[in-house]
């Protein structure tokens, strides 16, 4: 019966704090691309999210209630979609790290350019892309690095307008690597990032270790580990850099300048033995893949469950219907939405 109350809040939890303020928020972008006259978008941004079910085994010890469907957009600029996507891809990097944690270190890097204006942030992240392309290939870098996951973030600054897009990358390293002569200073880093992209004038890289679960300070490593992960894996773009309150020529400004430069461009990618880990863990692309089953657990098909169905309306997630199914039900459902 705990486990029950326990469950049922902490689902009543999840959907006021987590869901309804990010379904808020895509209104306000819903609201946006209207005004800017991107019709498809704003209809699609508009339905996301509008109808959530969530189930719960009623036979099984596991009292949690998991997200079984829903419509999301996968919208770039969604805010809903933007936090599925995030824990997926903290999932899956997460998960990586675990199957490859004990042949490998990690490092942290954060590679960064000079502010751009609105005019230039397609370019500017173009040329990132290309850069770190090359970056990559760089002879020293290629002999440390086993393999990496990286993330574009781009955030812009409200005193001046500037747009700061940056890469954070998680590196995997051998685990002698600190003390071999396959080590890199900071200043090498820079050197190399500097060089790829053809400017001297950057000044930042950031480098870290991530410390690894094996030693003494356990605890502390393993949350060192994990907000390196958190901060990896985070929105691409923060979406109160883009949806301001109250003022929305600067919303639709913003939101017309993030459209276009963000269009088409791929911002995380794996390689190496993050690539490696991902395929062996049989793990789905988190841009194009299920924005639903984000924690790769499927419900078994041969129980029965409670079912709680939530529509939006009027600003609120309303409980709309709440049935228990058995298994021969579950089937007949799926096959409708099929
Ligand atoms: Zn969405």
């Amino acid at each position: 019966m705990k486990e029950i109350i326990e469950a049922d809040n902490e689902l009543k939890e999840e959907i006021l704090k987590k869901f309804s303020p990010k379904r808020e928020a895509s209104e306000l972008l819903a609201a946006s691309y209207e005004r800017l006259g991107y019709e498809s978008k704003y209809e699609r941004v508009n339905g996301c999210g509008t109808f959530l079910e969530f189930r719960q085994p009623v036979s099984d010890n596991d009292k949690k209630w998991r997200l079984h469907s829903a419509n999301f957009c996968r919208d770039r600029l969604c805010p809903l979609c933007s936090m599925r996507r995030t824990y997926k891809i903290f999932g899956q990097i997460s998960q990586i790290m675990n199957v490859i944690e004990d042949k490998y270190a990690f490092i942290f890097l954060t590679l960064t350019v000079p502010n751009c204006d609105a005019e230039t942030l397609y370019k500017t992240l173009n040329n990132m892309q290309e850069g770190f392309r090359k970056f990559i290939k760089y002879k020293q870098i290629k002999r440390a690095v086993k393999g990496n996951f990286k993330s574009f973030e781009i955030t812009r600054n409200k005193k001046n307008g500037t747009y700061h897009p940056h890469i954070h990358d998680i590196l995997a390293v051998n685990k002698n690597y600190f003390n071999s002569r396959d080590y890199i200073k900071r200043d090498d880093w820079l050197k190399m990032w500097q060089k790829a992209m053809k400017n001297p004038s950057i000044t930042q890289v950031d480098v870290r270790k991530c410390k690894s679960k094996g030693n003494k300070e356990g605890e502390a490593a393993a949350k060192s580990l994990r907000s390196a992960v958190a901060e990896v894996a985070k929105y691409s773009v923060k979406s109160v850099d883009y949806l301001i309150p109250n003022d929305p020529v600067l919303t639709d400004d913003i939101v017309f300048t993030l459209s276009a430069a963000l269009n088409g461009k791929r911002l995380c990618s794996f390689s190496g033995v993050f690539e490696e880990g991902r395929k062996k863990l049989k793990l789905d692309d988190f841009e194009n893949g299920d924005l639903i089953h984000i924690d790769n657990e499927r419900l078994r098909s041969d129980v029965a469950y409670m079912i709680r169905r939530y529509s939006w309306s009027c600003g609120a997630y309303k409980l709309t219907e709440q049935k228990i199914e058995t298994s021969v039900e579950i089937e007949l459902i799926e096959s409708e939405d099929i």
